[in-house]
C-alpha cells in the first residue's frame, strides 16, 4: 500500500497544456502536481510543428494566440528558460473567393493589436523568392511570427513551475477520478492516489476517456496528424516565411539545417484508437506532401527527404478547444485543442487558472469555448469564417 500524496491540484497529462496551467497555478503560488502515463511531451506537444502565428477567423482563438505570442518572444524574462523562438515571418494565403474574409480578419487582428497586414503576390514574392505566386492575389503577412520548439517549451513551463513548488509524476496513468459529494476528492493512478480538491483533465487525444472517469460524455474524438521534414536543396538555402496555404490544403515552415517541415489539411483521420499509434507517417503521405509543396515552391523538387512522423490531438466538432469546469465540482477541462492548441497554450494556461481561482478569466474571455455549446447545437464559427481547417 503506497501513502495518499496530497496536491493543491492534480494535472492529467504532462504535454504542453498540462505544464502552462501548473506553471500558472504555482505563480499564483499553488503547489500542483502534473500526472503523466509516459513523459513530458511524449504525445501531440513532442510531434508538435510548433507555429506560433496569430491568424484566426475567430477573435477570441487571436487573443489568446496574442497574449501567448507575447510569452513567446519575451520568454526568459517571463518564464525562464528556452522554449526555441523563431521569427520567420507568416503568411496565411487564401483561396481568391476568401480574399474579402482574409482582408476582414486581419483588420480583426489590427484592432485587437496583432503586427498584421495584408500583402499582395508580389509582396509575397519579394518576402519569399522561389514560391509560385500566381494562384493568389493577396495574403496576409504577421512579420514577427514563427515557431517555437513544443518540447522545449514544455519542459522551460514545467522547470519554472517546478522551481515554485509544483511537481511532476512521470510514467504515472491516472486510472480513475475520486468523488465525494459532489466534488473530486483525487485521482487514482498506476503510482498510487492523489488526493487534491482541483482535478484538470488536460489529456490531449485521451481526454474523453478521462471524461468518462467522472461519467462525463466529452465530444473529443481523435485526430490523426502526420507531418514531413524535406531538406531544401542548395538554391533554397534562404529560410522562407512559415506559411499556412488554404490553396494547397497544407502549411509549412523553415527549420534549422536547411529544412523544410511541412503538414497537410486534408486527410487526417478522425477516431483511431492512439493507443494502437505507429509513429511513423502512413503510406502514401510522403508522395502526396512532395507534390504538394513543390506546387508552391517549384525548386523543392531537388530536395530530399529527410523524415516523417505522426502524432494525436483531441479534435472538437466546431475543431475549437474545450476550456470549462463540468461534472463534479473541482473538475475543470482543457483539451480538445484540435490540432492548433501549441501556439495559445501559455494564454490558455493564463486563463485557465484565472478561471479555477477567480472563477472567471480575465487575460481573456474564454467563456466562448465552454461545454454546453455541443448540447445545445451550436459551433464557433468566426464572423469571417474560412470553413474548417481540417477536413
Ligand atoms: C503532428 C502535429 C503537429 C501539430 N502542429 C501544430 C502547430 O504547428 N501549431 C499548433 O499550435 N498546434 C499544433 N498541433 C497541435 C498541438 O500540438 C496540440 O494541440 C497540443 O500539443 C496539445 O497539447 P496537450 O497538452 O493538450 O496534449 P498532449 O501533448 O497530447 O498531452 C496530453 C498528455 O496526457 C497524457 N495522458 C493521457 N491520458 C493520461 C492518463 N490517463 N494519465 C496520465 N497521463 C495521461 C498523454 O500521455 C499526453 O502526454 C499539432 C499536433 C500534432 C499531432
Amino acid at each position: 500500500m503506497t501513502e495518499t500524496q496530497t496536491a493543491d491540484a492534480v494535472i492529467i497529462g504532462g504535454g504542453i497544456h498540462g505544464t502552462s496551467l501548473a506553471f500558472h497555478l504555482a505563480e499564483r503560488g499553488l503547489k500542483p502536481v502534473v500526472l503523466e502515463r509516459r513523459f513530458l511531451g511524449a504525445e501531440a506537444t513532442g510531434r508538435s510543428s510548433g507555429l506560433v502565428r496569430m491568424h484566426y477567423d475567430l477573435e477570441p482563438e487571436s487573443r489568446l494566440a496574442w497574449v501567448s505570442f507575447q510569452y513567446f518572444r519575451d520568454w526568459e524574462d517571463r518564464v525562464g528558460g528556452d522554449c526555441g523562438f523563431t521569427r520567420t515571418g507568416f503568411l496565411q494565403i487564401v483561396e481568391q473567393e476568401h480574399a474579402d474574409q482574409l482582408r476582414a480578419n486581419v483588420t480583426m487582428h489590427q484592432r485587437i493589436g496583432i503586427p498584421a497586414l495584408v500583402v499582395t503576390a508580389e509582396d509575397v514574392s519579394r518576402l519569399a523568392p522561389g514560391f509560385y505566386t500566381q494562384d493568389f492575389e493577396i495574403a496576409a503577412y504577421e512579420p514577427e511570427s514563427g515557431y517555437a520548439d513544443p518540447s522545449s517549451t514544455a519542459r522551460a513551463f514545467m522547470d519554472a513551475a517546478q522551481r515554485r513548488g509544483a511537481r511532476l509524476v512521470q510514467d504515472c496513468r491516472v486510472t480513475g477520478i475520486t468523488v465525494q459529494g459532489g466534488r473530486v476528492s483525487g485521482v487514482e493512478s498506476s503510482r498510487g492516489e492523489f488526493s487534491a480538491p482541483i482535478v484538470v483533465n488536460a489529456a490531449g487525444a485521451w481526454s474523453a476517456r478521462v471524461g468518462r472517469m467522472v461519467g462525463l460524455d466529452l465530444p473529443v474524438d481523435t485526430w490523426r496528424h502526420d507531418t514531413i521534414f524535406i531538406r531544401r536543396p542548395e538554391a533554397l538555402r534562404r529560410e522562407h516565411p512559415s506559411v499556412i496555404d488554404f490553396q494547397n490544403e497544407m502549411y509549412f515552415r523553415p527549420e534549422t539545417g536547411r529544412l523544410t517541415l511541412i503538414g497537410l489539411e486534408d486527410g487526417n483521420p478522425v477516431g483511431e484508437d492512439p493507443d494502437e499509434q505507429d509513429e511513423r507517417a502512413r503510406p502514401g503521405f510522403v508522395d502526396r506532401t512532395v507534390e504538394r509543396i513543390c506546387r508552391r515552391i517549384p525548386g523543392m523538387e531537388h530536395g530530399s527527404l529527410h523524415s516523417a512522423h505522426g502524432g494525436y490531438d483531441g479534435i472538437s466538432p466546431d475543431q475549437r478547444a474545450i476550456l470549462d469546469q463540468a461534472g463534479p465540482e473541482g473538475f475543470y477541462l482543457a483539451c480538445g485543442f484540435s490540432g492548433t492548441g501549441f501556439k495559445i497554450a501559455p494564454g490558455v494556461g493564463a486563463c485557465m487558472s484565472e478561471r479555477i481561482l477567480d472563477g472567471q478569466a480575465v487575460t481573456v474571455d474564454i467563456s466562448p469555448f465552454n461545454l454546453e455549446r455541443f448540447s445545445i447545437g451550436t459551433r464557433l464559427e468566426g464572423e469571417h469564417g474560412y470553413e474548417n481547417v481540417w477536413r
